[in-house]
């Protein structure tokens, strides 16, 4: 029974501390803010506990405050590890510091896991340093709050239009023409550079940059960071004239992190702007990895290994607690990919089909002879029994264990749901991805937009998307991000069919 304080971050998962990592995959309870993120959520372990306290900051939410120190205590009470987990740092603007005194009182151990604040880590995501030699010796941060300074009310706007250097204003937003006027009115001068960024370091970030005087008309939506100062006109513009063939079109991924890697930056390399969708991700068997272990443990005594995916390589090798147990049996790769992932693990696999499908593996594979016919099959929970019954009629005894489950994301948002409507593209690599994202529902209850133009890796994923109905199907070649990327450039590159 403790309770953890854990600070987000801004959006962006590579942006939340390992501690605070750590605490999410082994809470029991997690209870967050609206403000944070889906992708930081979705490193909240799947048999946890997901409440959402919906404490909106933009919304002051006083009344709310009482119950959410209430059910933190009761639930401190009851589970081992409960992380309280609070968009940026916990201490900055969150009332963490009331939070922990209530469970203080109420005698619950409490630790504090700091963040990274989205007063400092949004500017600096896009480039604006909030301090600057010549330019800015100072920051100050600030509630969006206007009224009479003091206790209750706002900052006192005169004073801080007085002291100059490097404005920060959160919960800002609704308040921004009453703060620019306030500061003018102090003394600032009207064409102070102001840089405004909403849902910073997520994927759908959007910067604004204007000057005092333009405050009030540019059109903001909260959560935003609203930055004023000479420090605010500093930073990349987001580049708009990329070159390559792509440039200009914008094609949604819907695999990500590593595994999105190649292609995204495939995509990339020809000009196109990647809006990465998260659908699904990838997590321990229900028995937490026991039968994988134990399966891992007896690998000597196999004749064959096969593999058909890189999870299913990382996951049986880090079950795998001697490589060396690995050494007398054979080790079959399905493609390249899951070919390269044997090889980083240090294993040079020993068949790889020509045609990169179970089918494929199949046919290559010898037929068994000799007195250990056993095959280790580390899989995905639910994956096909093409290769266990090929196998089979091939006189082999396939074992199949379950290295990892496909367990849907969280609703995405649905500021990122808008920007895949107006999206040119929809790329899917799998047919699991197909109905991941059919799964989809938009915050009315509508089924996903699709773009216009969908590119699909193998006939199965093709075949798959037409029957659900989805117009401008296309197979790319291959099984990599390089067969994608040629098919899109066929259609929407230079002479291609698919205008401009
Ligand atoms: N403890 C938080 C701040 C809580 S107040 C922190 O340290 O970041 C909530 C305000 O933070 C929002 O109204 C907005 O101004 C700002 N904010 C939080 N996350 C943001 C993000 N990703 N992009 C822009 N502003 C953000």
């Amino acid at each position: 029974m403790t309770v953890y304080l854990v600070g987000a971050g801004p959006g962006d998962p590579g942006l939340l501390t390992r501690r605070g990592a750590t605490l999410l995959a082994r809470a029991d309870v997690v209870l967050h803010d609206r403000l944070v993120s889906p992708a930081v959520l979705d490193l909240v372990h799947p048999d946890a506990t997901l409440i959402d306290v919906g404490k909106d900051p933009d919304e002051g939410g006083g009344a709310r405050q009482e119950e959410i120190a209430r059910l933190l205590v009761e639930h401190g009470r009851r589970s081992a590890v409960v992380v309280r987990l609070k968009g940026g740092d916990p201490f900055l603007f969150g009332r963490g510091g009331e939070e922990r005194d209530a469970l203080m009182q109420a005698g619950i151990p409490c630790e504090v896991v700091p963040g990274v604040t989205s007063a400092f880590g949004v500017p600096a995501a896009v480039g604006i340093p909030v301090t600057q030699r010549g330019l800015a010796s100072s920051v100050t941060v600030v509630t969006g709050r206007v009224g009479e300074p003091g206790a209750g009310g706002g900052p006192d706007w005169a004073a801080l239009a007085r002291a100059g250097g490097t404005l920060v204003v959160l919960m800002g937003v609704t308040t921004r023409g009453a703060i620019a006027d306030a500061l003018i009115a102090g003394g600032r001068a009207a064409d102070t550079p102001v840089a405004a960024v909403e849902r910073g370091t997520t994927p759908s970030e959007r910067m604004v940059r204007t000057t005092l005087a333009g405050l009030a008309g540019v059109e903001l939506e909260a959560p935003a960071v609203i930055v004023v100062g000479a420090v605010a006109a500093l930073g990349a513009e987001p580049s708009t004239a990329t070159a390559g063939p792509l440039a200009g079109r914008t094609v949604v991924v819907t695999r990500t992190g590593s595994r999105a890697r190649g292609l995204v930056d495939a995509l990339e390399r020809a000009g196109a702007s990647v809006l990465e969708l998260p659908l699904t991700r990838q997590v321990d068997a229900s028995d937490g990895g026991a039968a994988l272990r134990a399966a891992a443990a007896e690998v000597r005594d196999r004749r064959w290994v096969v593999f058909t995916s890189v999870n299913a390589v990382d996951r049986f090798m880090a079950a795998l607690r001697d490589a060396r147990a690995l050494a007398p049996a054979l080790v079959a790769a399905v493609g390249p990919a899951t070919a390269d992932a044997l090889r980083m693990a240090g294993v040079e696999p020993d068949l790889v089909p020509a045609e990169h499908s179970a089918r494929g593996l199949v046919e290559e594979f010898p037929a068994a002879e000799g007195p250990e016919r056993r095959v280790l099959f580390p899989c995905a929970e639910g994956a096909p029994d093409t290769l266990a019954d090929g196998l089979g009629h091939k006189g082999w005894a396939v074992q199949r264990v379950v290295a990892y489950r496909t367990v849907p994301l969280s609703a995405p948002e649905p500021a990122l749901l808008a920007r895949v409507a107006v999206a040119d593209a929809l790329t899917l690599t799998a047919t699991s991805s197909l109905h991941a994202y059919l799964a989809l529902r938009t915050p009315d209850g509508a089924p996903p937009p699709v773009p216009g133009h969908v590119v699909c890796i193998g006939p199965a994923t093709a075949e798959a998307a037409r029957a659900a109905g989805l117009a401008g199907v296309h197979e790319a070649w291959g099984s990599s991000g390089d067969g994608i990327v040629a098919e899109l450039v066929d259609h929407f590159g230079p002479g291609g069919d698919g205008g401009s």
